[in-house]
């Protein structure tokens, strides 16, 4: 870092605190973590919000608090009961992530959230980033986050053109975020920088001329703001077909199948298939995953729907047929466990966002009967 980086720094430095965080303090959204802050509230929050936006969280993040008020009772929460409060959030290994860390909680620290940032950051689930949100924003330790906000908005105050998709660049960008960090006011200036990149600076259209930090913006002097952060071309995302069966049975009852739950989506319960081999037409797919998972063979009737959805790393077109059997009586091969459920109480089980949608299409169906 030479002289004129330093120079910069110490003027960014200056800029967050005595214009960013009283812009913060009195622009900030009202959000339900920023009251009564735990270190359990902030922590669930944090969970929650990693690759999920804030209006979509909200209502999660209530209904989650009332069902687990306490590190105790989120110990010692049933599998069905945590997917239930997660179902349709995704990433769901972060909701067992948050149950295994609470158990060591109650194990390692008498249930008390630990404060030191190495304890925290050896919990599951938590990554540099959550451990530093946690130790600043709950205990007022001095650590900085950077996230992708953080990353956007000093990317462009530094006019810093480093390929974030690189870690030796994330490593560049946390040490400028350590270095600009204010002692003493950790968690005001990590929670200003993320609100700005938040709700000013933002990817495409950054608000400039409301900004705070304008005076100090290297990417806004420059007159090209959004040519920051600089990103490798994003590679194309694979997608799959997959067919699932709605298996009816004489008392109208369908049968979900619960997914293992080492399995992506674990503990979930589904419409039980797969994804269709090449060359493969759809009904012969749903046949031959039914065999495979539940060694029964059925008849395949008409299709119901088609539900496409995006996973992270790919998407997915699910075809949905209706079925009978015909041979065999389920078991759990390729399943954790599996349930005849009337339709009206299918929703009392956890199930992914792509499956829901088949459970809304039920719901709404009069008459469950092979068409
Ligand atoms: S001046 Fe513009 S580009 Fe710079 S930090 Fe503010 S909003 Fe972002």
């Amino acid at each position: 870092m030479g002289a004129p980086l330093d120079q910069a720094k110490r003027r960014v430095q200056r800029a967050i605190k005595r214009r960013l965080i009283p812009w913060f303090l009195t622009h900030q959204r009202d959000l339900p973590w920023r009251r009564n802050r735990t270190p359990y509230r902030v922590w669930i929050a944090e969970s929650m919000l990693t690759q999920t936006r804030v209006d979509q969280v909200i209502p999660y993040y209530r209904r989650f608090l009332r069902a687990f008020p306490s590190i105790r009772r989120l110990a010692g929460a049933s599998s069905d009961a945590l997917m239930k409060q997660w179902e349709g959030l995704g990433y769901y290994s972060r909701a067992r992530n948050l149950r295994a860390a609470a158990q060591i909680i109650v194990a390692e620290h008498g249930g008390r959230f630990p404060r030191n940032y190495e304890a925290i950051r050896a919990l599951p689930g938590v990554g540099p980033y959550m451990a530093a949100a946690i130790a600043s924003l709950a205990f007022g330790q001095n650590y900085a986050v950077l996230d992708g906000n953080v990353i956007r908005v000093l990317t462009r105050l530094f006019a810093y053109d480093g390929d974030t998709s690189k870690g030796a660049t994330r490593r560049v960008l946390q040490s400028v975020a350590d270095d600009v960090l204010i002692p003493g006011q950790a968690g005001e200036g990590n929670e200003a920088l993320m609100e700005l990149g938040a709700t000013v600076c933002l990817p495409r259209n950054p608000l400039c001329a409301h900004c705070p930090m304008a005076s100090v913006c290297a990417g806004y002097q420059a007159g090209e703001p959004t040519a920051y952060p600089r990103r490798s071309p994003k590679k194309k995302v694979p997608h799959k077909e997959v067919g699932a069966g709605v298996i009816v049975n004489r008392k109208g009852q369908v049968l979900i199948a619960q997914r293992r739950a080492e399995a992506m989506l674990g503990g979930l319960w589904e419409f039980p298939g797969g994804t269709c081999e090449a060359g493969e037409a759809m009904p012969d797919c749903v046949a031959r995953e039914l065999r495979e998972e539940l060694g029964i063979g059925v008849e395949i009737g008409d299709r119901l729907m088609v539900v496409r959805h995006a996973y992270s790393h790919f998407t997915i077109a699910l075809h949905v047929y209706w079925c009978r059997i015909r041979k065999g009586r389920p078991r759990p091969i390729e399943c954790a466990d599996y349930r005849w459920c009337t339709i009206a109480d299918l929703r009392q089980y956890p199930f992914s966002r792509a499956d829901l949608h088949v459970v809304d299409k039920l719901m709404m169906a009069r008459h469950v009967q092979l068409q």
